[in-house]
């Protein structure tokens, strides 16, 4: 990769390589990671010792989707991007995690450039480490640190939505590609753990700055056999955080689970 998309995250330039660090013109250096990443989060935006998923919740997202419990999402994303990504175009993760949609999405391109970006520095060290391919930064998704348009794809998959920013990177004309969970995702699920469970609320497709294109859905009957995988799991949700000591217990009694993974994939354009 010669050239790159990261802009400074000081100033704003464009970053460019400079042997294995990145160096904008007003000379603001940023060394890459021994596994690949470089770090664009300036330490003003930095609000904990850890911002975004800490390594436990990481590694259970991780171990999780390592099983292809998701893949079939995962091969409906790869599918969507191949049909609205142009050859040699520029793709961006904003809010990339561990990278596992992102690799897969790259193997499945032949000549685009894609670039991953998460707060978390547990989820980009672990990206970069699997994947040689995708150049990583960590950074906000509301503070992209990336060239005004520069990219041709944004995709957002399970990530903090910033319309401005997206709208900013994006090319004219770019694709924008959001995934959602689908209004019974991971019904059953809840139903064992909760009293009074909650089927996902179905927004408004709308967004400001955007033509909605289309709309593809991924959906499957997932068993899970394992506590553990019901456990990791759970903690990929954001109802993780807001459970309490009799839904813990039920959800540690569970041996095996059968439930729906369910995902809208929405397809955005640009509005000029
Ligand atoms: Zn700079």
């Amino acid at each position: 990769m010669s050239e790159c998309i990261w802009s400074c995250p000081v100033c704003g330039m464009p970053l460019h390589p400079a042997g294995k660090s990145l160096k904008c013109e007003k000379n603001h250096c940023f060394d890459r990671s021994r596994s690949g990443y470089v770090h664009l989060l300036p330490s003003s935006r930095q609000n904990a010792k850890l911002p975004g998923d800490n390594p436990e919740m990481v590694r259970a997202r991780r171990n999780f989707l390592s099983k292809g419990y998701y893949a079939h999402l995962m091969e409906t994303v790869c599918r969507a991007v191949q049909q609205y990504l142009p050859e040699q175009g520029v793709l961006l993760d904003a809010g990339c995690g561990e990278g596992y949609y992102t690799n897969a999405v790259r193997q499945s391109l032949a000549d685009a450039a894609v670039y991953g970006v998460d707060i978390s520095k547990t989820a980009a060290d672990l990206a970069a480490r699997a994947d040689k391919g995708t150049d990583y930064a960590v950074g906000s998704v509301f503070h992209l640190p990336v060239q005004s348009e520069s990219c041709d794809l944004v995709m957002s998959i399970f990530a903090p939505y910033c319309g401005e920013e997206f709208q900013r990177v994006l090319k004219k004309g770019g694709c924008f590609l959001m995934v959602i969970p689908a209004a019974k995702h991971l019904w059953e699920l809840k139903t064992a753990v909760y009293d009074i469970p909650y089927e996902n609320a179905v927004k408004d497709y709308a967004l400001e700055g955007f033509t909605f294109t289309e709309k593809l859905t991924a959906s499957r009957e997932i068993t899970l056999h394992d506590p553990q995988e019901i456990a990791d799991l759970f903690s990929m949700t954001p109802y993780a955080y807001r459970t309490g000591a009799k839904e813990r217990e039920r959800l540690a009694a569970l041996q095996t689970l059968t439930t729906q993974a369910a995902f809208e994939i929405l397809v955005y354009h640009k509005t000029l």
